[in-house]
């Protein structure tokens, strides 16, 4: 496991009556949620639980979807008023939906507002999306590839070929500060090495744009680099094949705890706890307002549309 890891891992045994099947494909974010703690994963991926949408992650939403409407649009029309004007149909039809239904009011539909303002008015100061090159086919792109035996899937938030042939990815949360940006950088380096495994002539650059800040963060695509995401991709495989066969589920303790939402099950965190996966464990997080959005018949999850803010910018 990686990332800001604090204490030391732990194997926690788990009753599999409940989960699902893993994914056949693993995605970006599966991977990173997996290797930050892999019970995390498992409450999430396999037992389906989700935490309602936050502000963060609508704002994100929007934000995606406004810049994908206007990447649509012939170049001179990409103007700041009339993405303006793609977000504010967004916005109403996201907040509309039942499970958005909680962030259309009040408060929490202020900071849905002023989250996606910032991105998209940092956006508009880091590019002039009028001078990008991108065709149709380079946006919002599902991408497949199967990696030394392991399927990947994921979809690139837009990939430009000229001058250089780059896959960006937008980040719609603040830059965090004071930490290696490598989850961030992994993440997006997958998809260079599933696009570059194909017959496709191959991406040069990764880049992400931390739109609040204004922040534009490039990496070059080395074959070094290509071949360490490629060793994560398998070895993810390999240790959630592992953990479903032997029904024990690497917790990482971290600070990141502190933002779980099942800390109040988690045997690293109650002495207490029950077992997780069993009924007890089942009912405490049904109280929590927590929703589980798959039967235990689904065999195949795809990512949550409620991860938590620092698992889904
Ligand atoms: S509380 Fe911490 S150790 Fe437990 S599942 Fe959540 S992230 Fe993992």
């Amino acid at each position: 496991m990686t990332g800001t890891n604090s204490y030391p891992p732990t194997s926690v045994a788990v009753e599999m009556a409940e989960a699902g099947n893993p994914s056949a494909r693993l995605s970006p974010t599966q991977i990173s949620a997996f290797r930050k703690c892999g019970l995390r994963y498992w409450f999430s991926y396999l037992l389906g639980w989700r935490e309602p949408p936050t502000p963060a992650l609508a704002a994100g939403t929007i934000v995606h979807d406004t810049l994908e409407g206007l990447y649509r649009l012939p170049a001179p029309d990409r103007s700041f008023e009339n993405a303006w004007s793609i977000m504010g149909n967004v916005g109403k039809e996201l907040l509309l939906k039942p499970e958005y239904e909680h962030l259309g009011r009040g408060a929490n539909r202020d900071d849905v507002r002023k989250r996606a303002d910032l991105a998209l008015t940092g956006y508009f100061e880091l590019e002039k999306p009028s001078e990008i090159d991108v065709a149709i086919v380079d946006i919002e792109t599902d991408v497949d590839a199967e990696l030394n035996g392991v399927l990947f899937h994921g979809r690139l938030d837009r990939r430009t070929r000229k001058p250089i042939d780059r896959v960006t990815d937008y980040k719609t949360g603040k830059k965090p500060s004071g930490v290696p940006l490598d989850d961030y950088v992994q993440q997006v380096l997958f998809y260079a090495a599933a696009i570059n495994s194909g017959s496709d002539p191959g991406v040069e650059e990764v880049e992400l744009l931390f739109l609040p800040d204004k922040q534009a963060v490039r990496r070059p695509v080395y074959p070094a680099a290509i071949t360490r995401v490629t060793e994560v991709l398998i070895q993810t495989r390999t240790e959630i094949d592992a953990a479903m066969q032997s029904g024990q589920w690497i917790a990482q303790p971290s600070r990141l705890c502190n933002y779980c939402p099942f800390k109040p099950v988690c045997p690293t965190q109650q002495k207490t706890a029950p077992i997780p996966g069993s009924a007890a464990s089942q009912n405490l997080l049904s109280q929590t307002g927590l929703q589980r959005k798959v039967s235990a018949s689904a065999t195949e999850i795809t990512d949550p549309d409620f991860l938590p803010l620092e698992l889904s910018e």
